[in-house]
């Protein structure tokens, strides 16, 4: 799976601020330095990181504290922020021209990088938009290279041009543009040469093209297993071709992730989309946001983080967290905080941001419809039983069933989660009194 040991790490490090509930300058320092080994180890570019973490330490230290989060989740927030503006803010899409004009692609990228199979995929994704693409064949220096095209062209469906071996790229190039004219296509992709490395020939003969032919887009195609490699490749393209953007692909089978962690920052140009298989369905469009969230590995939690600094109730939070600091927790609490939780969106989620408690598969697991009955079958105790849960016997629980038109397994069961819930908050005293210094749910 893409960036699993990079992702792995991230969460260890994080996991560990967790588990301190306040976090000391010290604490940070050394997650910073986990998550600086962690990119390191992804092999994302030594320069990337310093300044990447140099972005971090000046957020997490001019930033106001929110009280509806912990400082691990400040953290996190704050990585994840950091993340997103690495790999481009936003989503980059590739401007095809109004109909009626021809948009000129050319596609480059070593021997290998995908370039071909790309280039069939790219082209079936823009066809489904409606879109009529033609695929040219300019790699003249391997008979098997417009083979292969050719293939991948039938398989999507896109036909394909090419006049041999024997003409130069940029006549062909030239002849694909009049073809597509005359056969009403409005994308025309270069599938260029590519070689083992980069060398001068293949440069001159790129540029050469460019320079004789309209194009509108130069898209390269890098393979992310190769890691810093792929970057350079990238940094050496757009040098010397001022390229529009770049497609990673195998993206799949990268565990490390620097590629698509660097490609941006160090070039300057955003990733367009990413290869995720060998199938020619296999490419999807790079989302910086989806793709930090997967790095990170906690893509539920951050959006349930920004909800809380929208919907959480500073006030009732702080009184929460002290009622919980003194384990005097009771069904009223519970029932006021179900309430903050329609707002925001399930009960397993806010739980698994009580710091220390997250994750823990003890808890409660709770649906938004379950949480409709709990609701009931709250409301349905008397006032002293809510304060006092102790007082439910057996035919108070039958009572609060028929109240609540549930069975008296759900009544049951509820108390059953209730205790453990309050049991296991016992169990944190440390993080609790830390709630109560900072005054937060966390
Ligand atoms: P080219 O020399 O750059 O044209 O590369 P090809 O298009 O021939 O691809 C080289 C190999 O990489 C082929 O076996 C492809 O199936 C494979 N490949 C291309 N893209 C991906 C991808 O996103 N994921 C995986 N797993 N394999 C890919």
């Amino acid at each position: 799976m893409a960036f699993e040991s990079l992702s792995e790490k991230l969460q260890n490090v994080f996991k560990n601020l967790r588990g301190k509930g306040r976090l000391s300058e010290d604490d940070v320092r050394i997650g910073l330095k986990e998550v600086r080994l962690a990119l390191l180890e992804a092999d994302v570019s030594f320069k990337v990181v310093k300044d990447f973490i140099k972005g971090i330490q000046e957020k997490a230290t001019g930033s106001d504290v929110l009280n509806s989060l912990t400082p691990a989740q400040q953290v996190i927030k704050i990585v994840n922020e950091e993340m997103i503006s690495l790999m481009g803010s936003e989503t980059a899409e590739l401007k095809i021209k109004p109909s009626g004009e021809i948009t000129v692609i050319m596609m480059a990228g070593l021997q290998g990088a995908g370039k071909t199979t790309t280039t069939a995929k790219l082209a079936a994704k823009l066809k489904k938009k409606g879109n009529s693409p033609v695929l040219v064949g300019c790699d003249i220096y391997r008979p098997a290279a417009i083979e292969q095209l050719k293939r991948n062209g039938e398989k999507v469906d896109v036909p394909v041009f090419d006049m041999g071996t024997n003409r130069k790229p940029v006549e062909i190039a030239k002849k694909a543009l009049e073809y597509a004219k005359e056969n009403h296509h409005n994308i025309v992709f270069l599938d260029t040469a590519g070689r083992l490395h980069i060398d001068e020939d293949m440069m001159n003969e790129l540029i050469e093209i460019k320079d004789n032919v309209n194009v509108d887009d130069i898209i390269l195609v890098v393979d992310a297993m190769t890691g810093q490699d792929a970057v350079n490749v990238a940094e050496t393209f757009n040098e010397k071709l001022d390229i529009t953007g770049v497609i990673l692909t195998k993206l799949d089978g990268d565990t490390r992730g620097g590629a698509a962690l660097s490609v941006r920052a160090v070039t300057g140009k955003p990733i367009l989309y990413v290869g995720m298989g060998e199938k020619l369905s296999d490419l999807e469009q790079f989302y910086p946001d989806r793709m930090a969230s997967r790095i990170l590995g906690m893509g539920d939690i951050l959006s349930l983080i920004e909800k809380a600094e929208m919907d959480m109730d500073s006030e009732k939070a702080k009184k929460l967290s002290q009622k919980i600091a003194k384990a005097d927790f009771d069904f009223n609490d519970f029932l006021e905080q179900l309430e903050q939780l329609e707002k925001m969106g399930g009960m397993a989620s806010i739980l698994s941001m009580l710091p220390g408690i997250g994750g823990k598969s003890a808890l409660p697991q709770v649906d938004d419809g379950q949480m409709v009955k709990i609701k009931a079958i709250i409301q349905s105790m008397s006032k002293k039983e809510r304060l006092d849960p102790s007082l439910l016997n057996p035919s108070r629980k039958n009572r609060i069933a028929k109240g609540s038109g549930v069975n008296i397994g759900e009544v049951n069961r509820l108390v059953k989660q209730f205790e453990q819930m309050k049991k296991m908050m016992k169990q944190f005293p440390g993080m609790m009194k830390n709630n109560k210094k900072r005054g937060a749910l966390g």
